[in-house]
């Protein structure tokens, strides 16, 4: 049975840096543009060299909100004008239809996920045509993992009914903090009451799984409000808790420069503010997946986390099989074989690409030796929290500790802090280390490393 897990704040504090998400090793970040359409295209040919290939899991990139949410991240287009919507859906299908031409190997989809952006910005009709145009293409099955994120705010009537019936099981809500106070400071109202009459329809249409996301370390959050917020979360019982950080990077996420920056909580509120959801959701009797989720017991997730078979990939955690992802649509990632690429990122270059009958991938990269054995370290602490050594020294043809000589060395921090234990048979993190796995998969990462030596260089010259 799940208990209350408390962290000590001294250890959530001295840990508290920004890190990677490692929904790929190596980041997005360190794609490069000589992977270019050409790269591309090869690879989706040669899919099934060997007479294998892996089954496919889609991701689907719909970029178009209705109002801007200053804290917001992600690769969107604002706007009111809803007839974009229609010419973005038009130009998906000629994506769909040249990349499904290039594919070698089945077409059987076993993970679909629909993100964004506002999926439900889309219009039924454009929801439904956009559905068969994959369904005519690729081979989505009852059992297929299929989720959308939703916003409660463009739900209308009859629009969870119908993502019902093109064959969704899960959906994923942003929430963020129900305290109104919060929600006017990033500029996203929504009601309690909008999310929860969404919640019990979804569950009354029978989804699988619903996940709800919240944000700590927003403008204005405080422990009472956010607390609140967790009793209302938590009495809705959602099968999954995502639970982000947010990193205030105005520089480089223009939304964000409308913040203000004397609202946001202090180091130690945002300390707090973790520790109580931590405290407050185990304690509800969620298990905690890694990396920021948390999933009742009785949840996909959690199953394969205790069956030692979760897989993490650019849509998070998964509890299906190890899949080739396509990533369609602008600034969509995709993850075929030893490779990783990025689509173009806005509406014009994407548009501009496919009328050429151009793949409109802008960037990517091809694996290393050294690349694919840390991404099989990573993989295996972030998403069973145990490295077995033998087996990497076996599939990877290395030497763990001497390979790993310095990570080795830099994990005694953690050791010290009874966050991992390490013997000759495995690399093993305590149920306390879970909390930090971010920081240790961090030590695996040899561009960070690499970018933490030049910058230690340049401050010694
Ligand atoms: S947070 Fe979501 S809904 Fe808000 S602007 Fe960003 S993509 Fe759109």
């Amino acid at each position: 049975m799940q208990t209350t897990q408390a962290v000590p704040t001294e250890l959530l504090r001295r840990f508290d840096v920004a890190g990677p998400r490692y929904t790929s090793y190596p980041t997005a970040d360190r794609f490069v543009e000589a992977f270019d359409a050409e790269t591309y295209g090869s690879w989706l040919a040669k899919r099934s060299l060997g007479g294998m290939s892996k089954p496919l899991s889609l991701y689907v990139h719909l970029p178009f909100c209705g109002s801007i949410c200053y804290y917001c991240a992600c690769n969107k287009v604002i706007t009111r004008d809803r007839g974009r919507a229609a010419k973005y859906v038009r130009y998906l299908e000629r994506e769909i239809d040249m990349c499904s031409e290039l594919l070698a190997g089945g077409l059987d989809v076993v993970q679909m996920h629909w993100g964004g952006g506002t999926p439900t910005f889309l219009s039924h009709a454009e929801l439904a045509r956009l559905m068969a145009a994959l369904r005519c293409r690729f081979n989505l099955e009852e059992r297929s993992e299929c989720s959308i994120e939703i916003d409660p705010r463009t739900l209308q009537m009859g629009t969870l009914e119908l993502l019902r019936e093109l064959g969704f099981n899960r959906i994923s809500l942003g929430v963020q903090d129900f305290d109104p106070e919060v929600q006017r400071a990033v500029h996203r109202i929504q009601s309690e009451q909008q999310t929860l009459e969404a919640i019990a329809e979804a569950r009354g249409l029978g989804f699988r799984s619903i996940n709800v996301d919240l944000i700590y370390g927003l403008p204005r959050q405080h422990v009472i409000g956010f607390n609140r917020t967790l009793d209302k979360v938590i009495d809705s019982r959602p099968d999954r808790v995502a639970l982000y950080n947010y990193a205030h990077l105005p520089a480089v996420f223009k939304p964000q420069r409308r913040i203000n920056e004397a609202d946001l909580p202090s180091a130690e509120t945002r300390v707090q503010l973790v520790s109580l959801a931590i405290r407050r959701l185990t304690g509800a009797g969620y298990a905690y997946i890694g990396m920021d989720h948390f999933a009742l017991p009785s949840d996909q997730l959690a199953v394969a986390q205790r069956q030692g078979r979760l897989q993490r990939n650019f849509q998070g955690y998964s509890a299906g099989p190890d899949c080739d992802l396509l990533g369609l649509g602008i600034s969509a990632i995709g993850q075929m074989g030893p490779t990783y690429s990025q689509n173009v990122k806005t509406l014009e270059e994407y548009y501009d690409r496919l009328e050429r009958s151009m793949l409109p991938v802008l960037r990517g990269v091809e694996l290393t030796a050294d690349d694919v054995v840390r991404r099989a370290v990573i993989q295996c602490l972030m998403c069973r929290f145990e490295v077995p050594i033998e087996s990497i020294e076996i599939a990877h043809l290395i030497e763990f500790r001497k390979y790993f000589a310095m990570e080795l060395q830099d994990l005694e921090p953690f050791e010290n802090a009874g966050m991992m234990t390490l013997d000759d048979k495995w690399l093993s993190v305590t149920a306390l280390g879970r909390f930090f796995i971010r920081n240790i998969c961090m030590v695996f990462d040899r561009y960070l490393r690499a970018g933490r030596e030049r910058a230690r260089y340049s401050k010694a010259v």
